[in-house]
């Protein structure tokens, strides 16, 4: 075996699987689930420890709940206490267009879960479906075969080095993925970094998601559990970082409403900022190889894009269910491998490249009437793949509601 980092030192213990999955999020979890309800032996690895939180704010788009429906999840949801939200409200400054959120896909209102809740959600559905979950466990790998062949992966977990043989490796890591680093995914597509996105819970009335549009700026209201709104801000690093520099990071998110939204800035004023400001600056826009030979990249892995659109969750179930209808192929029909993964990758990037441009377009904060413009635009092409996804033949048959 030649490893593409240096072996550790110590014998690593071995384990076996169908699929090794690293990163047990929106798109690791979700890979697993659908592959463990397939029949296959999955094992999923993730450093951190659950139930934990991630940066980011969470409303899942209409593409995003249509998945969660058809993979027979939204009761779990639903009883976790997350609000269905029916009404979307844009403020543009001259007016606030209200839209109530269409029954259509099987989906008449949306959610915004929290993540640690969310992620738990999706974990224990794929604990349920068989698969097995490791945390506490970084891997630092690949392991290839003498013909470079990915076969596995190595890392580290509390009781020392560890390594896991598979015959496919999925990295479902997350921005700063280890397999795509590892594997050397090449970049597909590059678009300018982006801006920052900044948010905090706030206690108050919220029941509608809310877009202001200002110069430079969206900011915006998601309703979560526990009578709490995740509020955010995206803008320019520049503003971001002028409004960092003027004082406390728990003031951050209520200096930067009071010049961008300030409307919304008294409501947030009038309840009580229960967490830190959390967030990203300079968010990178780009896709990367969705595969090669013995591994394939899903979610934020393969394919990152600014947060301005709240797309990355539906993105991250879209991608693992054409991810994990290809593997089945591949595991099932020996010799299909090739042509499976590369359809899985053409239509991860057909399906993705509508929002991917909308998002850069968005990210670059146009006036407000080729804002709501391209709210429109948005709304059309979150439709159609949601269609197209509530189109599919479930990739599980019978054991999805
Ligand atoms: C500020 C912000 C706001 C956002 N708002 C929204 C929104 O409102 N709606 C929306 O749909 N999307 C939103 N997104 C995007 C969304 O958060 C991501 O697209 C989504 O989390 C991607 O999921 P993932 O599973 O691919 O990666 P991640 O959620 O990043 O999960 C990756 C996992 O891999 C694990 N991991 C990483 N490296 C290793 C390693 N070496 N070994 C083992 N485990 C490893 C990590 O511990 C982690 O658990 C936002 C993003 C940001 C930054």
């Amino acid at each position: 075996m030649d490893h593409t980092t240096p072996a550790p030192s110590r014998p690593a213990r071995t384990r076996h699987a169908d699929v090794v999955v690293v990163g047990a999020r929106c798109a690791g979890a979700t890979t697993a689930l659908l592959l463990a309800r397939l029949g296959h032996d999955v094992l999923v690895l993730d450093r951190a420890q659950f139930p934990s939180d991630t940066v980011s704010t969470h409303v899942i788009a209409r593409t995003g709940m249509v998945q969660l429906h058809r993979w027979g999840l939204l009761d779990a949801l639903h009883a976790t206490g997350a609000p269905p939200v029916r009404t979307v409200e844009i403020d543009t400054g001259a007016e606030v267009i209200v839209r109530g959120i269409k029954d259509r896909h099987g989906v008449d209102h949306l959610l915004a879960p929290r993540r640690i809740v969310l992620d738990a959600v999706l974990q224990e559905a794929a604990l349920d479906a068989g698969a097995r979950l490791f945390t506490g466990a970084s891997v630092e790998g690949v392991v290839r075969d003498d013909g470079g062949r990915v076969v596995g992966v190595h890392g580290q977990d509390a009781e020392g080095p560890v390594r896991v043989m598979a015959r496919h490796v999925i990295g479902a890591d997350g921005l700063g993925s280890r397999v795509a680093r590892s594997v050397g995914a090449p970049f597909t597509d590059v678009r300018p970094t982006s801006g920052a996105s900044l948010y905090a819970y706030v206690t108050g009335e919220w029941s509608a998601i809310e877009y202001v549009v200002g110069d430079g700026s969206l900011a915006g209201v998601f309703p979560t559990h526990g009578g709490q709104a995740c509020v955010w801000v995206c803008t320019s690093e520049e503003v971001a970082r002028r409004h960092q520099r003027r004082g406390s990071r728990d003031g951050l998110l209520g200096r930067l409403l009071a010049e961008l939204a300030p409307r919304l800035g008294e409501r947030v004023r009038a309840g009580e900022q229960t967490t830190p400001v959390r967030g990203m600056l300079r968010m990178p826009n780009h896709v990367r190889q969705a595969s090669g030979p013995g591994w394939a990249l899903v979610g934020d892995a393969g394919y990152h894009r600014d947060a301005i659109t709240g797309f990355g969750i539906s993105d991250a179930f879209r991608d693992a269910e054409l991810l994990a209808t290809a593997l089945d192929e591949a595991l099932c029909r020996p010799g299909s491998e090739g042509a499976a993964l590369a359809a899985y990758g053409a239509t991860r990037d057909r399906m993705a490249r509508p929002v991917l441009d909308l998002t850069c377009e968005l990210a670059t904060f146009p006036e407000p009437a080729r804002f709501v413009e391209l709210q429109r635009e948005l709304a059309v092409a979150i439709d159609d793949q949601a269609g197209e996804l509530a189109a599919r033949p479930s990739p599980v048959g019978a054991a999805v509601a």
